[in-house]
């Protein structure tokens, strides 16, 4: 297990009140889906914390995200990246940047294990961006075998990659994610309790 595991408090969809008190309590690694809610958070919001885009990449909202965070965890696809590394390079900043990982049946995003190695190569490749590691999000299930199975093809994915951060675990699976060498854990509801039913925002 590594020595050090970075918490990510996920805030979508919860006040932007919510975040600021988190901040104040000592989160210093934040992450939101939707990068219109984040940039409306973020303008009255927490001093000093890591700003993580975690949500799909849409190629018309790279420029939005490029200029609103520090690093963008879900890039599956060479489309994204290179409206990612182009927006980065407009606004004078090096995005770090992880390759979202496909290891769930009923997940629709995430680039699959086998192809990893090769969209790396070319993530490397694009000014503007670091690739750092892999993000994974868990399947929908309990069952620990799954899950262990399932993380171990996510460690084995950034072992071949390379990068210091290994993001897998959730509020109902970070133990697993961690056993399997989780080097950063994504934290919504056990940190900040339920999200609300309306959507705070909707794009
Ligand atoms: C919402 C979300 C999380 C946090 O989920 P919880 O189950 O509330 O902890 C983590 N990662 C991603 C990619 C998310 O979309």
């Amino acid at each position: 297990m590594p020595a050090h595991v970075a918490i990510v408090g996920v805030s979508k969809f919860q006040p932007a009140a919510a975040l600021a008190e988190a901040a104040a309590a000592g989160l210093r690694d934040v992450g939101e889906n939707y990068v219109q809610e984040a940039r409306r958070k973020f303008a009255i919001g927490p001093a000093g914390v890591r700003k993580h885009f975690i949500g799909h990449v849409q190629t018309n909202k790279a420029k939005a995200i490029a200029e609103t965070f520090d690093v963008v965890q879900s890039v599956d696809r060479i489309e994204a990246a290179l409206a990612l590394s182009s927006a980065a390079h407009h606004a004078g900043k090096t995005l770090e940047i992880l390759l979202q990982l496909n290891i769930s049946p009923s997940e629709r995003y995430g680039c699959p294990p086998e192809l990893a190695e090769a969209l790396a190569v070319k993530l490397r490749e694009l000014p503007g961006l670091h690739l750092n590691g892999v993000m994974a999000i868990g399947p929908l299930t309990e069952d620990r075998d799954t899950l262990r199975q399932s993380f171990a093809l996510a460690a084995a994915a950034r072992e071949r990659i390379g990068g210091a951060v290994l993001s897998l675990g959730m509020s109902a699976d970070w133990r697993e994610a961690v056993a399997a060498g989780s080097t950063m854990v994504r934290i919504g509801t056990a940190i900040f309790g339920p999200r609300p039913a309306v959507r705070a925002s909707k794009e």
